[in-house]
């Protein structure tokens, strides 16, 4: 059997069976956007890893070094957003090859430190290697959480509401157009500027998860980075439910209307499984909904909306599309092996 035949969470979850040897202290392990443990008893330390490989997640020649470095934090930092945590420290391994150049190492550094200050972030280790296939960037990001705070992906309750920050599908169509610009020239460019903008520098939502932990409603989160609908199977799958969204309801980026129709490519379907937009999915018990949007508008003027609701598992993940039709919504979106 190859790994293609299973995929990556096929795989994950071969790697995931007996990895507790000593579960004393430990509240999440493989599973969730962080694996947690108690560092006292009412105090959480959160800790994930996001490794990132020339030519499979990045080109080198749509972003500048500064540009990848940034993001490489900044996709880590999502992950504790996700849980309702604070990002503390962060360890970085680097591969490269012997003739990669020490400017561009350079910046590269320089835009993780420029995440790593926006962020309160400390680098505090790491580890250098030669790649001789490339570069490699990983990075292990610890962060906290107070224990009635912390967020996960496994406890959605049949009958919340489906929430989503921000807007979706900007990311994935701004990486069309890095990787096929020149086709595009009709595309304004401020329009061009803002989706590529979405892809390569995307903003996590740490003070948005911080507000839905704080007012304790949000009984699931998740970050989107491989497309809702693929991270709302995630939850689903966590939690043993299904779900139902509304198409009408999903959130698309204003501009990607105008670049979905000049690259064909339907705005939906690169909202739904694009992919590295880095907003937060989450799920609320309906009466709390309304509050948590007006206070998030309030205080950060951040949009959110409800997508749909949870389901009973028998009810499957489904979604009534644009004509009222009810169809399956396919779990697809980024899977490495299985493009
Ligand atoms: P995310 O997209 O939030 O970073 P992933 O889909 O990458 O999460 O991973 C899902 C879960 O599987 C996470 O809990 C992650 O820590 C775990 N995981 C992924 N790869 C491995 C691995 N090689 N060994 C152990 N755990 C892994
Ligand atoms: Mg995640």
């Amino acid at each position: 059997m190859k790994i293609s035949d299973i995929g990556e969470f096929g795989l994950i979850d071969r790697i995931s069976r007996d990895t507790i040897i000593n579960p004393k202290n430990i509240l999440l392990g493989i599973g969730d956007d962080c694996a947690a443990y108690y560092v006292s008893p009412d105090k959480i330390a959160l800790i994930t890893c996001d490794m990132l490989v020339e030519n499979v997640h990045f080109t080198l020649s749509t972003c500048s070094p500064r540009q990848l470095g940034k993001k490489s934090l900044a996709v880590n930092i999502s992950d504790i957003a996700a849980m309702g945590g604070i990002p503390r420290h962060a360890l970085l391994s680097l591969g490269a090859s012997s003739d990669a150049s020490v400017e561009f190492i350079d910046q590269l550094a320089e835009g993780i430190k420029e995440e790593a200050r926006l962020f309160e972030v400390n680098v505090i280790g790491g580890d250098t290697v030669r790649s001789p296939l490339g570069l490699v960037i990983n990075i292990t990001l610890i962060g906290e959480v107070e224990l009635d705070l912390v967020v996960k992906r496994s406890t959605a309750k049949p009958g919340d509401l489906i929430m989503v920050t921000g807007e979706l599908g900007g990311s994935a169509a701004g990486l069309t157009l890095l990787l096929e610009g020149e086709k595009y020239f009709s595309i304004p460019l401020n329009i061009a500027e803002k989706v590529k903008s979405a892809h390569l520098s995307p903003v996590p939502r740490i003070k948005e998860g911080r507000i839905i932990a704080r007012e304790k409603i949000a009984t699931s989160m998740i970050d989107i980075s491989d497309g809702i609908a693929s991270d709302l199977t995630r939850i689903c799958e966590a939690s043993a439910v299904g779900a139902k969204i509304y198409a009408s309801e999903v959130p698309i980026f204003p501009e990607v209307k105008e670049v979905g129709r000049l690259i064909k490519k339907d705005p939906l379907a690169l909202a739904l499984y694009g992919g590295e937009d880095y907003e937060l999915l989450f799920t609320v018990s309906p009466e709390k909904a309304d509050n948590i949007i007006k206070l998030i508008k309030k205080e950060l003027d951040t949009k959110v909306s409800i997508i749909g609701e949870i389901r009973d598992k028998q009810e499957s993940i489904k979604i009534e599309d644009l004509k009222g039709r009810v169809v399956d919504l396919q779990p697809k979106g980024y899977n490495h092996f299985r493009r």
